[in-house]
């Protein structure tokens, strides 16, 4: 066993989340995972096991407190990188209907490779989210997206609003102190056919603060968005 299964319990118990034994030692397998593979190549700075259960596994369960994720409900984790939160979510809810997008290939192999060893799947993205945002296939497809430490709020409204349906969320998890780049998103949210519906603060543990956005897809995000990347990078949306 690499996670404290204790610590983690009480960190996140609510009434949303049921951590019983298949479940842990599900995220201990990609735990493990975690750490062995990134040896051969670089996946997370954070493999301390005590830490890694506070900052990753905690962090990414926490979710579960602040939204209420409908049964089935389809996915799109934008930048998941080596899973964080995508896979967390789903090897907690296997009815969760996850997309896992990135542009690196390796990490999504890695993905691929925890979600054999513990017998589920999930559709593994290789695109930027800026062209599969302009594909039929994702575009206002999903009831949310997530995204955890991928860019700043602008640029990753850009990327992530479009995948999601009218009536649907982009759920943001991001540092505490987002204070003036939320200011500064507002502008662009809006234009994107988002509104911040809910502003969490909350500390992950004591001195440890973190923030949830939830900003609600209020009407369809017109045509030209998301812009190739050299544009979004240009001239983020203000
Ligand atoms: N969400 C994970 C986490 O919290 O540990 C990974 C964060 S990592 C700092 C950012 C990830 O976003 C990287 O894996 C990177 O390849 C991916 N990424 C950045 N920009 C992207 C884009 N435009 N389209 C797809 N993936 C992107």
């Amino acid at each position: 066993m690499l996670l404290d299964f204790d610590l983690l319990k009480s960190l996140t118990a609510c009434d949303n989340l049921e951590l019983d034994a298949e479940t842990l030692e599900r995220l201990d397998t990609y735990a493990a995972l975690l750490v062995e593979t990134n040896q051969k190549f670089n996946l997370t700075a954070i493999t301390e096991p005590k830490e890694m259960t506070i900052k990753h596994f905690a962090d990414c369960l926490l979710l579960f407190r602040y939204v209420d994720f409908p049964k089935n409900a389809k996915i799109i984790d934008v930048g998941t990188g080596a899973g964080f939160p995508g896979l967390v979510l789903k090897l907690t809810r296997p009815d969760l209907d996850i997309t896992f997008l990135d542009s690196t290939k390796k990490k999504l192999g890695f993905i691929d490779t925890v979600l054999q060893e513990v017998g589920l799947s999930g559709e593994i993205l290789h695109s930027r989210a800026e062209e599969a945002g302009q594909n039929a296939k994702y575009r206002e497809q999903f009831d949310f997206a997530t995204a955890r430490a991928v860019s700043n709020l602008p640029m990753l409204s850009e990327y992530a609003l479009p995948f999601v349906k009218k009536g649907g969320s982009f759920i943001s998890m991001k540092s505490a102190t987002v204070g003036e780049e939320l200011a500064s998103a507002e502008g662009a949210i809006r234009t994107l056919g988002g509104k911040i519906e809910e502003n969490i603060l909350f500390d992950l543990v004591e001195d440890m603060p973190r923030r949830i956005l939830r900003i609600k897809k209020v009407s369809q995000t017109p045509s030209k968005y998301p812009r190739p990347s050299a544009k979004i990078a240009k001239n983020p949306l203000k």
